[in-house]
């Protein structure tokens, strides 16, 4: 879908942001919490290190709540807007969402927090 050497590519594909070979997390599945967001430690292609300082991660906390704002929104619109629900069910399901949402979530954001850092490299030899 995405060109090869672009973040998207790497972001959607699920692969090391600098080579684009390596998998970045180790399951392929965005089901099960436990799961979905277990992480190489390195790219197993470039040997990138994922976790290029103590608590890296942490930071892709504020992707997350983009990701969760911009989630909310959309659910909202498609329950209140669309399915006419009230607004306190219009909520419950804001809540719903993203809470079923949260493996997917913590994924994507991971991903797009390292590709914010390292950017496509061609492998030297
Ligand atoms: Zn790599």
């Amino acid at each position: 879908m995405f060109k090869k050497g672009s973040k998207l590519y790497s972001i959607f594909n699920n692969k090391c942001p600098r080579c684009n070979e390596g998998d970045f997390m180790k399951n392929n599945t965005k089901f099960g919490l436990i799961k979905s967001v277990k992480m190489h430690e390195s790219c197993t292609i470039c040997n990138l290190k994922y976790m290029i300082e103590p608590s890296f991660f942490y930071g892709a906390m504020y992707v997350t709540y983009g990701l969760t704002i911009a989630l909310s929104v959309a659910a909202f619109i498609i329950a209140y807007g669309i399915f006419g629900l009230s607004f306190v069910y219009s909520t419950v399901a804001i809540a719903i969402t993203v809470i079923g949402f949260i493996p997917i979530t913590i994924r994507l954001s991971r991903i797009i927090w390292i590709n914010m850092f390292v950017s496509y490299d061609v492998p030297q030899d």
